[in-house]
């Protein structure tokens, strides 16, 4: 490859020295950061290629830095711990907690008793077992993910229906913004989906997604950075809201995914 600068002679070969100064540099560092992520910073057990990584984002230097490495099973301690806490949830807990708690089900169900099964139900168990100190916890979640969801089904009803699928099929843009007493509605559309993300006034968010064209109302939870009563609280607003939100939508160029 050839480096067009141009520049000649002594600053040609000072500029093409600190290229390669710098590209060994980035090269050393590619070379640390996939040292790092072989091991636990916090059991300091081989990651196995899995592992989650936490940065720190600089606004300033438009950077960031990595600052914890943990095995999925730490991570997955330091998510229930915080969880204990503050009972707030995220993706990742609702996640590993119907799976938990669906082995749960599954292992009992009269299907499941056959003897062709006995391998999946050892499987199960073994995965059970696994998580058994988080039990409570995932029982708790499960729990909480049905009373969002029947939430999410008024809020789907007296909203979605009544207007907003309605003003996103007539619109085309593809985000819209709408902000009722520090409540903000952020809506953005595409393949046929649509995510309404309602972002509360402690930080709290809920997403939820519709079905763009279904003509009975098919929305479910998309994403979570809520206690169970803050989202259900923010659905509760948005639906009890709903003429109101109605009102203030208008299409906003700066929503999109993510
Ligand atoms: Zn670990």
């Amino acid at each position: 490859m050839k480096i067009k600068s141009g520049r000649t002679g002594r600053a040609r070969h000072r500029w093409v020295r600190n290229r390669r100064v710098q590209a060994a540099r980035s090269a050393a560092q590619l070379q640390h950061k996939a040292s790092r992520l072989k091991h636990c910073d916090t059991c300091h057990k081989p990651t196995n290629g899995a592992c989650v990584q936490r940065f720190s984002f600089s606004k300033k230097q438009q950077d960031s830095h990595l600052i914890k490495v943990e095995c999925l099973n730490c991570d997955q301690q330091s998510r229930m711990t915080a969880y204990r806490k503050t009972k707030r949830l995220d993706n990742q807990i609702m996640l590993a907690a119907a799976f938990f708690v669906n082995d749960e089900k599954s292992l009992l169900e009269p299907w499941m008793q056959d003897d062709w099964r006995a391998e999946q139900r050892a499987d199960m168990r073994k995965r059970i077992a696994k998580q058994a100190e988080y039990a409570a916890d995932y029982r708790e979640v499960a729990a909480a993910e049905e009373e969002i969801h029947r939430a999410i089904k008024i809020m789907a009803r007296e909203v979605w229906s009544k207007w907003l699928q309605s003003y996103y099929r007539k619109s085309t843009g593809r985000g819209h913004a709408a902000n009722v007493n520090g409540i903000e509605v952020l809506v953005w559309g595409c393949a046929g989906r649509v995510v309404m993300t309602i972002n509360g006034k402690q930080g709290e968010d809920l997403s939820v997604i519709f079905d763009e064209t279904s003509e009975e109302p098919r929305a479910g939870r998309q994403g979570i950075h809520a206690t169970k009563d803050q989202a259900i609280k923010l659905l509760e607003l948005v639906t009890a809201g709903s003429t109101d939100f109605q009102a203030a939508i208008k299409p906003s160029d700066s929503v999109s995914m993510l």
